[in-house]
């Protein structure tokens, strides 16, 4: 079956502002999977402003309609409840592939599915790139580099992950989730895109999801103690989500398969984010140490080298810049429309 370009009438549209001005070209079919989730609707919004059509797979474990409502009602925007674990039929020319719970507690929640998610829903979305000739995109992630023995992870490092353990349903199943993209793209010719991604935070990050940069926001909003892990002498560093979508939006654009780190190299111990967090928010939050996970990574730093060097690309939004630009969202979730924080 070949696959043929159709022109909805919705003319030429410009790219978005940073690519070259005056750059026209045809309005693209993109689906998002996960695109209800906090990654993807920031991303949807992006091809909504440039004049895109847009398609959202979403089983909404961890997504919410509210990420996109105010999409609704448009006739390029279209939301469709599904399990990417399930073959669908879909005439698109890009897909992002996000669809997979990011957060260890919702990942953890059930790991046959989370791997599930990640293999087979993978090979659901290269099978659908094959048919209609999309390009795709992968979301995987810095945990590929497992507990790094390698410091800033470059992408030539292979990494150090523990293929039993109760991460590996996640970190594993990302890798084999590359494993697939690259296959289909030697073997079959299929265009593709991977992207490791490492800590991204910003608004409509689910709130009790249990990753430290919403609990810390969220624990300094209601007044609670910050819960620090461990010593808190374990690093991170922190992505604003405006320069991740960016970076996928380069990455899908440009000529290069990747693999590409996108983050943040500013790096952070935990006790420095909560300081952070305190400065923002609530200088007498109170901290409470936590024993740590299972196999918690010690450190992670991107070396971003490489994308520097073929996508143009670096992040902008410092982490003390980017923290306050989610806490207004943060409080309107927790607190609805009272000003003054009380429930
Ligand atoms: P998220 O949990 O907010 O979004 C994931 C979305 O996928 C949700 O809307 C969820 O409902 C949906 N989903 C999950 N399983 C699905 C399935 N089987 N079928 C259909 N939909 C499904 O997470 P996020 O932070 O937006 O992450 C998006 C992607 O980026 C994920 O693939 C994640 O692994 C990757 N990533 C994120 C980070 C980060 O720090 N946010 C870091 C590394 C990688
Ligand atoms: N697939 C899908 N949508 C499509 C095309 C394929 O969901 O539009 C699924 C298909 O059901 C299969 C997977 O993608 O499970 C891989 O498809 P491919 O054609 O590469 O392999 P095959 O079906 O030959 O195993
Ligand atoms: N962490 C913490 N307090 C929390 C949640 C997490 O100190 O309330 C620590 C966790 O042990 C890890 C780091 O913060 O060392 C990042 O955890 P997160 O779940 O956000 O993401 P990860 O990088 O582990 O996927």
């Amino acid at each position: 079956e070949t696959y043929q370009h159709h022109d909805y009438g919705l003319g030429h549209v410009n790219v978005g502002g940073k690519l070259p001005l005056g750059l026209k070209r045809k309005t693209l079919r993109v689906l998002v999977t996960g695109g209800a989730g906090f990654v993807g609707s920031h991303l949807v919004d992006r091809m909504m402003e440039r004049g895109d059509s847009v398609i959202v797979v979403d089983n909404f474990f961890t997504g919410r309609k509210d990420n996109l409502v105010h999409h609704f009602g448009n006739p390029r925007f279209e939301l469709i409840r599904h399990d990417v674990v399930e073959p669908i039929l879909l005439e698109v020319d890009q897909i992002y592939h996000l669809a997979c719970p990011a957060s260890p507690v919702h990942y953890k929640y059930n790991p046959v599915k989370t791997i599930k998610t990640n293999v087979v829903g993978t090979l659901n979305m290269l099978g659908l790139a094959k048919r209609v000739g999309a390009r795709f995109l992968l979301t995987s992630t810095s945990e590929v580099y497992g507990d790094p023995l390698q410091h800033p992870q470059a992408e030539t490092y292979w990494g150090n992950v523990n293929p039993i353990g109760v991460r590996s349903c996640y970190d594993e199943g990302k890798r084999t989730a590359e494993t697939l993209s690259m296959d289909y793209h030697r073997g079959l010719g299929i265009e593709v895109r991977i992207a490791r991604i490492f800590n991204t935070y910003g608004p409509r990050m689910c709130i009790d999801d249990g990753r430290v940069v919403s609990n810390f926001v969220a624990q300094a909003l209601r007044k609670e103690p910050l819960t620090v892990y461990g010593d808190g002498k374990q690093t991170r560093s922190f992505q604003y989500v405006s320069d991740l979508v960016e970076g996928l939006m380069r990455l899908m654009e440009g000529d290069h398969v990747g693999p590409f780190n996108l983050g943040n190299p500013g790096e952070f111990t935990m006790l420095e984010l909560a300081q952070v967090v305190q400065e923002t928010i609530d200088p007498n939050a109170k901290i409470e140490f936590r024993p740590n996970t299972e196999d918690d990574p010690h450190k992670r730093k991107p070396d971003i080298t490489k994308a520097e060097e073929l996508l143009g690309w670096q992040p902008t939004v410092s982490l003390r810049k980017g923290l306050p630009l989610m806490v207004e969202d943060f409080r309107l979730r927790i607190f609805g429309d009272l000003k003054d924080g009380s429930t």
